[in-house]
Parts: structure tokens; sequence; C-alpha cells
């Protein structure tokens, strides 16, 4: 059911293709339901990414800082209660 150029679609719906790659995509486009699908499941993508600033396209691809920078968090024992060491006598 799926096609090997399907992988072509997502960077056709971008629009990063050059003219010669996209007319090649949408000749295939012409023949192949399989894609023509993909492509209407894709369409909507470069709005929705229009809509995200810098911002939010940085904070959805890096890990948040605060677990770079934290170390692992080691749990101490609990302290010994009623065993205190023996006091010397006067
Ligand atoms: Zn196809």
């Amino acid at each position: 059911m799926s096609c090997p150029r399907e992988t072509d679609l997502g960077v056709y719906v971008l629009g990063s293709l050059d003219g010669a790659e996209r007319s090649a995509v949408e000749a295939h486009l012409a023949e192949c339901a399989s894609c023509r699908a993909r492509q209407r499941e894709l369409a909507p993508l470069p709005g929705l990414l229009g809509r995200l600033t810098a911002e939010q396209v940085e904070a959805l691809s890096a890990p948040p800082p605060a677990v770079l920078a934290e170390p692992p968090t080691v749990v101490a024992p609990p302290p010994a209660v009623g065993l205190e060491p023996p006091r010397a006598g006067p």
C-alpha cells in the first residue's frame, strides 16, 4: 500500500523542493493514489509549523536545561537512631 516516494511528500508539502523535484512529485501524485492520500494528511503541516515561534520549536526539540544541569539525586541513608557510641565514663 505504501509507496517509496511517500518520503518525498514531507519535503514537498513544506515547499523545500526545487522546481524539477517538485514537478516530479506532482507528476507522481497524479498517478499514485497512495501518495495523494498521504499528501492530504501532510498538507496541514506547513500551516501548523508556521504558527510555532522559534522559541516553541526550540523548546520542543531540546531537552529542558534543568535535566542536564542537575546531577542525579543521591538519597542519603537515614541517620542511625539509638545506636550512639558508648560514652567513656569519668
Ligand atoms: Zn506514490
